[in-house]
């Protein structure tokens, strides 16, 4: 049977405070759900313990990430915690030109210049249950030092004053119960008419 694909894929941009969960439930979400692409970002930050090269990064020198801000290689990109980080054209666009869809992890500034250029990407923001635990969940992870830890729980309630302009809210205090939340989200937004119509037209002659 012929699969039809919409025409365009759509973009789903996820934010969240850094130590909230963002990255294992984007597991999760790039394990279970089917159609959607990843955009693997560029970074001048080190990895960390279990963090590999273009699975989570792609991690570049400052020289070669300054390069392609030059070339124009970047949809967006953003200084966050002293290393640049950045979102490249080619995975955006060959994604979506297949009709598949694309989660984005960004921070607040690329999330705004995304909406920017794609107003109709979808907008999570993920919280953690509270500051507490998520400075639980910081040092637990304790790949930062203490003064990281704590100009990071600072950016926290910087960012989380601005979750309001995201489409969605999602409180990850249970894990299971967060990723499926995500998941609920995606799964609407390819059902809502405006995006599945082209498809029906195409199958019905409507
Ligand atoms: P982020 O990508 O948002 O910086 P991570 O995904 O690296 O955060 O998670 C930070 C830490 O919190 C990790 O040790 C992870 O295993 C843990 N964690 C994530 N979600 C939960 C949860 N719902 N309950 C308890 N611990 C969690
Ligand atoms: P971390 O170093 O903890 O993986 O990420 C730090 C922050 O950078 C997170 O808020 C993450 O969402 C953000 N980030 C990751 N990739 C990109 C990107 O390509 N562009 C922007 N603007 N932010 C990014």
């Amino acid at each position: 049977m012929k699969v039809l694909l919409p025409k365009e894929g759509k973009l789903f941009v996820i934010t969240a405070p850094s130590g909230t969960g963002k990255t294992t439930i984007i597991d999760i979400i790039r394990k279970k759900v089917e159609g959607i692409g990843y955009s693997v970002s560029h970074t001048t930050r080190p990895p960390r313990r279990g963090e590999v090269n273009g699975v989570h990064y792609c991690f570049v020198a400052r020289e070669d990430f300054e390069k392609m801000i030059e070339a124009h290689e970047f949809v967006e990109w953003a200084i966050v915690y002293d290393h640049l980080y950045g979102t490249p054209v080619s995975s955006v666009e060959s994604t979506l030109s297949s009709g598949r869809d694309l989660l984005l992890d960004l921070d607040i500034q690329g999330a705004q210049e995304i909406k920017k250029q794609f107003p109709e990407a979808t907008l999570i923001f993920i919280l953690p249950p509270s500051l507490k635990i998520l400075h639980e969940r910081l040092k637990r992870r304790s790949a930062q030092d203490d003064t990281n830890i704590a100009l990071r729980m600072e950016k926290a309630v910087e960012e989380i004053r601005k979750c309001r302009d995201y489409d969605f809210l999602i409180i990850n205090d249970d894990l299971k119960k967060a990723a499926r939340e995500v998941e609920a989200i995606i799964v609407a937004q390819r059902a809502l008419t405006e995006r599945r119509f082209p498809l029906v037209q195409e199958i019905f002659h409507v």
